[in-house]
């Protein structure tokens, strides 16, 4: 699997030194392309650990679902909130679901 990065919502995070998700990726794996906007260099190295996308400010990155799981067009994205996580599911005809859970882990706020 691997994070897919929404060009809509990703705004390249001006102003930091480094991008909180190329920040926070355990592999090293992200990088600012030449359009400014996020990339992951190696998605078959990607174990989706999901920090890139719950560091994400702007929710621009969500995980990819392979077709053996659950069909092309299919993602997972978290938005997060001070005291819960909510998870939006979403199958490949396009069916949303959406689940919360409480968040006991502060993660890298900004
Ligand atoms: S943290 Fe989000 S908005 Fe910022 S560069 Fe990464 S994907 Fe884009
Ligand atoms: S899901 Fe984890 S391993 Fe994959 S790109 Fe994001 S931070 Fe890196």
């Amino acid at each position: 699997m691997t994070v897919k990065v929404n060009s809509q919502r990703c705004t390249g995070c001006p102003g930091y030194v480094e991008p909180p998700c190329v920040e926070c990726c355990p592999g090293d794996l992200l990088l600012i392309n030449d359009q400014g906007q996020s990339e992951i260099r190696n998605a078959a190295e990607c174990w989706d650990c999901m920090a890139c996308i719950k560091a994400c400010p702007n929710g621009a990155l969500e995980t990819q679902l392979p077709f053996m799981l659950a069909g092309l067009g299919a993602s997972l994205r978290p938005q997060l909130y001070k005291d819960k996580i909510r998870w939006i599911c979403k199958d490949a005809q396009g069916r949303i679901e959406e689940f919360e859970i409480p968040r006991v882990i502060e993660s890298a706020e900004r």
